[in-house]
């Protein structure tokens, strides 16, 4: 039955119904977004519109869970679904998993706030263990990847002011990357589409191809001081960074005087089977930023520095009133027993090449659907042939939950936990998928 509080129900749900044979707005691939498997049940939560008092800014399908476990999500009516998308790269050790329950609810019961005006021992412990096993001596905490990202912006200007630099506050970065949502973070990003309508973007930063080398070097000016980069470009179409542009940027970066800033909110914490994707191409960068899966579905962020890079962020600099509260730390810190072994990691890169595989394989049989499958450990992608929409659409009636991304990818973003059992039960569902999408864009007898 669905969570709503008897007698609230008709108040709370009171909005205009939606055409339920109409698309759903934002949906590329005109399907409606209603469109289910056919054993799928409808829930009494999920025949009520939207609330008209959620700002409309998602184009939500029309699909709620009351329960997961492990890689699965469950209806209130108990059907389940396959998460592939993690809550975009969240829920790195899925659903319910015990052991960050038990830390959550261990520390609800102790303490759940106090400011950042005391010690808080949690956050000492967590930002210890992320320099111990990173290129940072210090961390800061926040809430959200874009909160990081503007904390990773600030400490790479202030750096350069307190450097007797102040003129250097442009930062150089990459079309097609994802930053986060905050007019700075967009600003970054430079998509038009987001930008439009919010007034002037924040100002000094140049966007560059991405891979271009000698675009870098022409966008560098006497006003720059940093370059900042997605080692794994997830939201832009999980694009992995070739080592040597990451090479070539740390590099350039110490040649000039300009700080090196990684983006591993969603590449970061497991996913592509180091604790960061950076260690794959031995590069470090000066600043990183974090958060996602940092907090298992807690939300948490952080800003990770060099001493060296971080030595402007003096006291009263920076804060957040949330950030680095003792439930966050609480949980971080148990995302970070689990995650951040050598055990644990090497599961992950098996898993990812088995996947992998398998999916080579079904790019092999599909070829007229799938081009291409790419990515670094579980941070993967499908480059379609057909709309990516389309594809997550059939997912979904599959039972299987799948993001899309830019260049036309639909992301697969399972939990780092996922064992035979979830890989068979996704090869099979995309192998469907992908069957039907053949046949739906398949060239039309008799056409010229
Ligand atoms: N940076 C990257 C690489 C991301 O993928 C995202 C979100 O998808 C962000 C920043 C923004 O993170 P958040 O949505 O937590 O603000």
């Amino acid at each position: 039955m669905p969570k709503v509080p008897p007698g609230e129900a008709a108040h709370f749900f009171s909005g205009p119904a939606r055409d339920p044979e109409k698309p759903a707005p934002g949906n590329a691939y005109g399907v409606s977004a209603e469109r289910r498997h056919p054993r799928a049940q409808t829930t009494m939560f999920e025949t009520m519109p939207v609330s008209p008092h959620l700002l409309p800014t998602y184009a939500r399908v029309d699909l709620a869970f009351e329960r997961g476990e492990g890689a699965w999500l469950f209806t209130a009516s108990g059907e389940r679904y396959l998460d592939f998308a993690s809550g975009v790269a969240v829920n790195a050790l899925g659903h319910a998993h015990p052991v960050l329950t038990k830390a959550l609810t261990e520390q609800a019961q102790k303490l759940w706030h106090v400011s950042n005006l005391y010690r808080i021992p949690g956050a000492e412990r967590l930002a210890d263990r992320l320099c111990a096993a990173s290129f940072a001596d210090v961390a800061f905490f926040c809430n959200s990847g874009t909160e990081a990202i503007e904390g990773a912006i600030k400490m790479a200007r202030k750096y350069q002011a307190v450097s007797g630099k102040p003129e250097r506050y442009r930062i150089v970065t990459f079309e097609g990357a994802f930053h986060g949502r905050t007019l700075a973070a967009l600003s970054a990003t430079g998509n038009k589409k987001y930008l439009d309508g919010f007034g002037p973007p924040v100002e000094g930063f140049d966007q560059v191809a991405y891979g271009d080398l000698e675009a870098v070097k022409k966008a560098i000016t006497p006003e720059t001081g940093a370059i900042m980069i997605e080692p794994v470009m997830g939201e832009g179409g999980v694009r992995v960074v070739p080592h040597g542009f990451l090479r070539a940027l740390r590099q350039l970066c110490d040649e000039r005087g300009l700080l090196l800033i990684f983006d591993e909110v969603q590449s970061g914490i497991g996913r592509t089977g180091a604790l960061f994707a950076y260690e794959h191409s031995g590069v470090t960068p000066d600043i990183m930023a974090l958060a996602k899966a940092l907090g298992g579905g807690f939300p948490v962020g952080a800003v990770l520095g060099t001493s060296e890079a971080a030595k402007g962020m003096t006291a009263g600099t920076h804060g957040s009133t949330f950030g680095g509260n003792p439930l966050a730390m609480a949980v971080a810190n148990a995302v970070l027993d689990i995650i951040n072994t050598k055990e644990f990691l090497s599961q992950v890169q098996q898993t990812a090449l088995r996947f992998k595989q398998r999916l080579a394989e079904l790019r092999d049989r599909h070829a007229g659907v799938i081009a291409e499958v790419r990515g670094e450990g579980l941070l993967m992608g499908l480059r379609m042939v057909p709309p990516a929409a389309a594809m997550v659409d059939e997912l979904r009636a599959e039972n299987m939950l799948v993001p899309a991304a830019g260049d036309n990818v639909v992301r697969l973003l399972p939990p780092l936990i996922i064992g035979d059992t979830e890989i068979d039960f996704a090869v099979d569902a995309i192998d469907r998928a992908c069957a039907r999408l053949a046949q739906m864009h398949a060239p039309k007898q008799g056409a010229a």
